[in-house]
C-alpha cells in the first residue's frame, strides 16, 4: 500500500475562504490570499483529508485516487 497516494485539489474560484480546512487539517491546507490551497498535491491517505473535503461548505476540495482518478471525497 506504500504506493497509494491521494491527489488533493482546491478550486480557488469556489472556495469562500472559510478557513475550516486549514483549521481542521493544518498539515494539509493553508489560506493564501483568503483562499485555501493544499500544502501538497499528493498525500498519503489520511482520514483528515477526507473529513476536510466533506466539511467544506462549498465542496471546493476534491480528493481523488492519484493512480486511478477515482473521486474519493466529497461524496457526490
Ligand atoms: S473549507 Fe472550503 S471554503 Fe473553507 S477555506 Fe477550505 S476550501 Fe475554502
Amino acid at each position: 500500500m506504500g504506493d497509494l497516494r491521494w491527489r488533493v485539489a482546491v478550486d480557488r474560484d469556489t472556495c469562500i475562504g472559510s478557513g475550516i480546512c486549514a483549521a481542521s487539517a493544518p498539515d494539509h491546507f493553508t489560506l493564501e490570499d483568503d483562499r485555501s490551497r493544499p500544502l501538497a498535491e499528493l498525500v498519503e491517505p489520511e482520514d483528515v483529508v477526507i473529513d476536510a473535503a466533506e466539511s467544506c461548505p462549498v465542496e471546493a476540495i476534491v480528493v481523488t485516487d492519484a493512480a486511478t482518478g477515482e473521486r474519493l471525497a466529497p461524496e457526490e
